[in-house]
């Protein structure tokens, strides 16, 4: 966990909102929101701290919170969970991946996941002892060639990470890629580890296809998520497993060394936002379809070319189009020189894989629609 000059590396999240701050720039490179969630939500909480639901919770969470997940797996995809035992509340989708990922890998064991990944994938596999290994997700539509991930995946696969939607590339995995990844998987006898925290934010045509809901993936995935997109909450960290129970109660052997519990009176906040009407999952998406769209169109005017998103909330813009080959250095100066923060794509790769990543930059677009444009027109004076 040392960076390249043998100290301790930040994230790059960490170090493009330092650098973001430092300059007064406008900050698209950490994704979080810049405005509250639902009103409901945040008055539920209020109330859990009035009420005094302000002690540990139990181990594997509170029961309400447990019961709406379960009821929300049911709701969205026909999915059962039994909230006593296959459903355990965690500190954020952050710790339910790494207590996921400490449970099951052993040194030595290989650990498939999908490149650009999300940072900490890399860092969890590096502190169980496993081997990272990457099947590529290529420019314009970012799905996974499935050649290549039946070559990835072998015997020696633990497990196999699947985040859809995608961040940084906006991706949403088609129903023939989760197949593929379900059939390796069976030959193999690996566990599927999905990280779905953006799970309601897909936009057009797309529709999100829980792997779990694939004919003989229950039995053998782990299902991730977190209120923080969702409910607009990333501070809370409130995150949930769902999985078979034998492997739950593994989760929560580790988890409950590395946090015990956490968020009490958040958990009955979150378990109302989750039993919130359909109108405000449609209206999520679609308030962030129209801020993807003013993202989109300013950057495309301020001359980059970019891959338009089917979910999540970044877009990667393509910064050899405006003259620069390194986004990384783009990313560093970038700030300073127009008062935009965004994050080098690379940042999501392995370092020997960072050069087909080179001119990526991730643009977050979770923004007020008038920080949005006033970062494109920023853009243009680059
Ligand atoms: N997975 C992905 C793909 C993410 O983008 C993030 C960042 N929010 C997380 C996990 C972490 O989620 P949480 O804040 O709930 O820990
Ligand atoms: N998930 C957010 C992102 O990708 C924030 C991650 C973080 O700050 N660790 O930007």
């Amino acid at each position: 966990l040392l960076g390249p000059d043998g100290r301790p590396s930040t994230t790059i999240f960490t170090e493009m909102t330092l650098l973001a701050r430092q300059f007064d720039a406008v900050n698209l490179g950490q994704g979080f929101p810049d405005e509250d969630g639902p009103r409901q939500v945040l008055d539920a909480a209020k109330a859990a701290i009035d009420s005094g639901v302000n002690q540990y919770s139990p181990g594997r969470g509170e029961p309400d919170l447990r019961a709406a997940i379960s009821e929300h797996q049911r709701r969205f995809y026909g999915l059962d969970a039994d909230p006593d035992t296959e459903v355990l509340v965690t500190a954020g989708a952050t710790e339910a991946l790494a207590a996921t990922v400490l449970a099951l890998v052993r040194p030595g064991d290989e650990v498939v996941t999908f490149e650009p990944f999300y940072d900490a994938y890399a860092a969890d596999i590096g502190l169980a002892g496993g081997r990272h290994v990457t099947v590529a997700l290529r420019a314009p539509d970012f799905q996974p060639d499935l050649d290549e991930l039946d070559h990835a995946v072998t015997d020696r696969t633990r497990l196999i990470i699947v985040n859809d939607p995608n961040n940084p590339t906006g991706a949403v995995f088609t129903r023939e890629t989760l197949q593929r990844i379900v059939e390796v998987a069976e030959r193999h006898n690996a566990w599927i580890v999905t990280d779905e925290v953006y799970e309601h934010l897909v936009f057009d045509d797309a529709r999100h296809i829980p792997i779990a809901t694939l004919p003989g993936a229950c039995e053998r995935t782990i299902t991730i998520s977190s209120a923080g997109k969702t409910f607009s909450a990333t501070g809370w960290k409130i995150g949930w497993a769902v999985g078979p129970a034998e492997v739950i109660t593994a989760i929560l052997t580790v988890k409950q060394y590395l946090t015990f519990v956490n968020g009490a009176p958040f958990q009955p906040a979150i378990a109302a936002g989750l039993r919130l009407g359909d109108d405000f999952y449609t209206g999520i998406a679609s308030v962030l379809r129209r801020k993807r769209d003013i993202l989109v169109d300013g950057l495309q005017q301020a001359g980059f070319r970019t891959f338009s998103p089917k979910g999540a909330y970044y877009v990667l813009a393509d910064t050899s189009s405006v003259g620069y080959e390194d986004a990384t250095e783009l990313s560093r100066e970038l700030p300073r020189k127009v008062g935009v923060a965004g994050v080098p794509a690379s940042a999501f790769a392995k370092p020997e894989h960072a050069e087909a990543y080179r001119s990526l930059l991730r643009f977050a677009f979770c923004k007020r629609e008038d920080v949005l444009r006033e970062a494109a027109s920023r853009l243009t004076r680059l």
